[in-house]
């Protein structure tokens, strides 16, 4: 690896070092899908409140239950017994109502004969039978989800149980996306010699909405330093965070690091060992964030998932990197003189993480991002990481 590149891990670590918690806000549970949690929910009671049936059938006493039982009740969900069961007495039970006071197990419908008003039990009952204790699931004053969580419909679910109503979230980030490229030209527009559709800025403002971002802007912007200064100093003057594309090579026309240099952003690093992404370039201006992304639309995506989408969790306190696992190569694979972010297919068989590069692994190849679903990381050398070698992956 050339001495003057900075490592991935090096690289993120800096990234990572640099973003400060945003504020944290009430967020309404309805709408907090995918928000991050900036403080700790508890149980506001016991889950289940109460103890409960886990089947339709009838609640009766274990040790009382042989022989014919008055049905002298029903419990709904919603709407308990008004009475006490005594012995001799069953109370018909729905799934989720609370179990009457005296009864401790629940006979299934299935395994009852009811005729008159009575019931006869077919099957033994044991004491405890499907019933759900109060507590089981959440207990009273526990932690249930911890800050820095992501709401996801599972941990949304439990937030409710818990009580919550309104939750305490980290604001979301502001981004704004800025496209370099005289040749640049809106989706659906026709072409003229030279020009080519702008991808970068759909496919990063999806990827910085999917982090919880609110996109400001995703303009294009002339390879002029005027017009690349003028549009980075809109940005910055909203943005927590700038993602630009394209521009921060070394070519006549990359104006953007000068322009950011002039609008008083620090650079922090600029080249990093990984291919697709070498001309990544990252700095700050107080807590605002600038990330300069090569403008291959696959190294605006890799360098997007390594760099900018662990600012993004970290900024709302959420842990930054996915974890790392490790999987086996399915075929050979030429070895560059960089670390390679390959996009890969992930598939389990025969109890074995496997990975399949999605297709040919240049820069500008925008279909191996088709059905990729993980990045795996081929380490700089010669010859070739053979089928069969385990390499670290991270999911995408
Ligand atoms: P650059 O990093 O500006 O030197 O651009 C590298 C390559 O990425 C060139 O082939 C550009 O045409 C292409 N490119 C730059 N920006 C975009 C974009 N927003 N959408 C699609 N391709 C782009
Ligand atoms: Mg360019």
């Amino acid at each position: 690896m050339p001495t003057e590149l900075l490592s991935i891990e090096a690289a993120r670590a800096e990234v990572v070092s640099r973003c400060a918690l945003l504020a944290a806000e009430p967020v309404a549970i309805e709408v907090a899908g995918d928000r991050v949690l900036a403080a700790d929910i508890r149980a506001a009671a016991d889950v289940p409140r109460f103890d409960n049936s886990a089947m339709d059938g009838f609640a009766v006493r274990s040790d009382a239950s042989s022989g014919a039982l008055w049905i002298v009740d029903e419990s709904r969900a919603g709407r308990p017994a008004s009475r006490r069961l005594a012995a001799g007495e069953a109370i018909r039970i729905s799934t989720g109502a609370a179990m009457p006071a005296g009864a401790d197990a629940v006979a299934p419908v299935e395994q009852v004969r009811e005729a008159d008003g009575q019931i006869m039990l077919t099957a033994t009952v044991a004491p405890g039978q499907h019933v759900r204790r109060a507590g089981e699931d959440l207990r009273a004053g526990s932690v249930v989800l911890a800050a820095g969580a992501v709401l996801g419909a599972g941990a949304l679910s439990v937030a409710v149980g818990a009580g919550a109503g309104t939750l305490s979230c980290a604001r979301r980030p502001r981004v704004a996306i800025l496209s370099t490229g005289d040749e640049l030209r809106p989706p659906g527009s026709s072409l003229g010699p030279g020009e080519i559709h702008n991808s970068n800025a759909v496919m990063l403002a999806a990827l910085a909405a999917r982090e919880g971002a609110t996109v400001l802007t995703a303009a294009a912007v002339r390879d002029t330093r005027e017009a690349t200064e003028t549009a980075l100093a809109a940005a910055l003057a909203d943005a927590d965070v700038v993602i630009v594309s394209g521009g921060v090579s070394v070519g006549p026309h990359d104006h953007v690091k000068p322009a950011l240099e002039a609008l008083g952003v620090t650079e922090r690093f600029w080249r990093v060992d990984l291919q697709p992404g070498k001309p990544t370039w990252f700095g700050t201006r107080g807590a605002q964030l600038v990330f300069g992304l090569p403008g291959n639309p696959v190294s605006s995506f890799v360098t997007f998932a390594l760099f900018a989408r662990p600012a993004l969790r970290a900024l709302q306190g959420a842990e930054p990197l996915p974890p790392r696992e490790l999987a086996t190569l399915t075929q050979d694979m030429p070895r560059r003189g960089r670390t390679q972010a390959v996009r890969v297919r992930l598939r389990a068989s025969d109890g074995t993480l496997r990975a399949t590069p999605t297709g040919a692994q240049g820069s500008h190849v925008t279909t191996s991002l088709i059905a990729s679903d993980a990045l795996a990381f081929l380490a700089a050398g010669d010859g070739v990481a053979a089928a069969g070698e385990r390499l670290p992956v991270e999911w995408l």
